[in-house]
């Protein structure tokens, strides 16, 4: 069965995620932990927690997907705003607990003209500071367009950033179809040749998550802007092919397009369309 959802507001709680997520035809979903600027967090509601659980059963919907604020830079040139990033992802895995083995995807950050080495040792840092041994969730690097100074464009970034990490049992990556081909991945005209690749450098096994994205921008141009499935860049016919790849297929698939939730309802219905048994 194709795993399937989109980005829900968190604003209304768990449960309201739940309904959303079931309403529109998904069985799983995408939030943000707290504000996108990375404000502080509302403390989680345990009966909220409880009464999602029970509903998610029920319905079959699972694989949370928590998205950290994108403003967090954990490889800044300034100590207070990697001491900020420290802390507010610390406190996202205290409190992803309440709903065991969720995943956690973060943007690795952007080095802002130290180098990228710099900035890979700066990241692997933090991960070994807040990741601890009991914890249940898989933090994810998501891969992105490679945009101003950004690190995790390039799969070997990814890779070196997982080689230094202790606990790397706990850490994947989640890839992004808009910021890979911005990034200059051809997976619209080369798909098996960019998955060779990201198995050879990094691992496919490490692949837990897609965010499935099409992109206003061409091939290459390391911009990050999301459209709408099939209305940009990479194609219906290319999402047709990824969601049904033998090496993908199983993997959950997160919309992160500029939709409300009834463009997302169609986009999702489409993908169960066109999904093989
Ligand atoms: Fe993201
Ligand atoms: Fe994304
Ligand atoms: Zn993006």
């Amino acid at each position: 069965m194709l795993t399937v959802g989109c980005h829900l507001s968190a604003s209304k709680g768990y449960l309201d995620m739940g309904r959303q997520a079931q309403k529109i035809g998904a069985n799983t979903f995408q939030f943000f932990t707290r504000n996108p600027r990375g404000g502080s967090a509302k403390e989680i509601n345990p009966q909220d927690v409880s009464n999602f659980l029970t509903f998610a059963n029920e319905h079959h919907i699972g694989n949370l997907l928590a998205h950290a604020p994108y403003t967090l830079n954990a490889c800044s040139a300034d100590g207070k705003t990697r001491e900020f990033a420290e802390m507010v992802m610390a406190d996202d895995l205290r409190r992803l607990e309440y709903t065991p083995n969720s995943l956690y995807n973060f943007h690795p950050g952007s080095h802002v003209g130290q180098g990228t080495e710099k900035g890979i040792g700066m990241i692997a840092d933090l991960l070994n500071d807040i990741m601890t041994p009991t914890q249940t969730t898989t933090v994810l690097l998501e891969t992105m367009s490679g945009k101003g100074s950004e690190v995790g464009s390039r799969f070997e970034e990814l890779a070196e950033i997982i080689s230094r990490t202790k606990l790397s049992d706990k850490i994947g990556v989640c890839m992004d179809t808009c910021h890979v081909y911005d990034a200059g991945y051809d997976i619209v005209g080369d798909l098996d040749g960019v998955l060779t690749e990201f198995d050879n450098i990094i691992g496919l096994d490490r692949l837990r998550a897609i965010h499935i994205n099409d992109s206003k921008n061409p091939f290459a141009s390391h911009k990050d802007r999301h459209e709408k499935l099939g209305e940009g860049s990479l194609g219906l016919d290319f999402f047709e092919r990824l969601i049904n790849h033998e090496k993908l297929r199983h993997l959950p698939f997160y919309l992160e397009t500029p939709n409300e939730l009834d463009g997302y309802a169609k986009e999702i219905a489409w993908l169960k369309s066109v999904y093989r048994r």
